[in-house]
């Protein structure tokens, strides 16, 4: 552990993790039959089993440990399409087809989730927001106007701006609307509990408890 690690204030924790309890589901029994069992009761493994029992489905999750207490109690949190700048690379790489299909499975998600949020009604603290990516440095500001050219291309929401909401100056930032964030842990957890008697949740094995 560093210096500059310890000198930080506050708990070396996750936020999501900390302000949600934890969850206690029923081990597996022997002798269940489903339509689809779902290994990992993360946000990936919950929003399939949702969408998949809003097809009329049966559907078991599989976890090994706890829910959402993987890769996803540990998020940012943000939801949207501006990853670092991606897309410049996307198009040089693959081709205008394969970005724009991309991008445009971004998009499309992030209008999932709204409408998952919506339809039932979770209070996961979801916002609409622009996202950045910003430089403080004159020598990425061509990196920036290359991706901004790029995103526009592929009709994204996308635009080059000087100004952002951060308390410090920047160079130079792409800048894309309608975008969101969320509480993950509420979110995808709020969706388990909330098809928890339609859905089938199961603690697979006792694996080593990170807690
Ligand atoms: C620091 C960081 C920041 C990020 N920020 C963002 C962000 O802002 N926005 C964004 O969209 N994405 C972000 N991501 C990526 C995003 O968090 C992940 O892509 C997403 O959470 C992965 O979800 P998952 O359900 O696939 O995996 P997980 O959340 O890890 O869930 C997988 C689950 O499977 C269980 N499991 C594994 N093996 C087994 C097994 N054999 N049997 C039973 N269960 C098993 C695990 O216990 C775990 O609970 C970030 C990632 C990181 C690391």
């Amino acid at each position: 552990m560093s210096d500059t690690y310890q000198a930080l204030p506050g708990q070396p924790t996750s936020l999501w993790l900390a302000t949600t309890p934890t969850t206690d589901l029923p081990a597996l029994q022997a002798g269940l039959t489903v339509d689809v069992a779902i290994v990992g009761g993360g946000i990936a493994g919950l929003t399939a089993a949702t969408l998949l029992k809003a097809q009329g489905k049966r559907v078991a999750v599989l976890e090994a440990d706890r829910i959402v207490e993987g890769v996803t109690g540990y998020t940012t949190a943000k939801v949207t399409s501006l990853h670092t700048l991606i897309y410049d690379y996307l198009i040089e790489h693959f081709g205008e087809e394969k970005a724009r299909a991309y991008g445009n499975a971004n998009q499309t998600a992030i209008e999932l989730i709204a409408s998952l949020v919506k339809d039932k009604a979770i209070d996961c603290d979801f916002i609409r927001t622009e996202a950045y990516t910003y430089t403080d440095a004159e020598s990425d500001l061509d990196r920036i106007r290359a991706e901004v050219k790029a995103a526009q291309k592929l009709d994204l929401p996308a635009t080059f701006v000087e100004e952002t909401p951060l308390p410090f100056p920047v160079k130079g930032a792409i800048r894309f609307s309608n975008q969101a964030q969320f509480h993950p842990q509420i979110s995808a957890g709020a969706g388990a509990r909330h098809s928890r008697r339609r859905l089938l949740y199961f603690r697979a094995h006792h694996r080593h408890r990170r807690r």
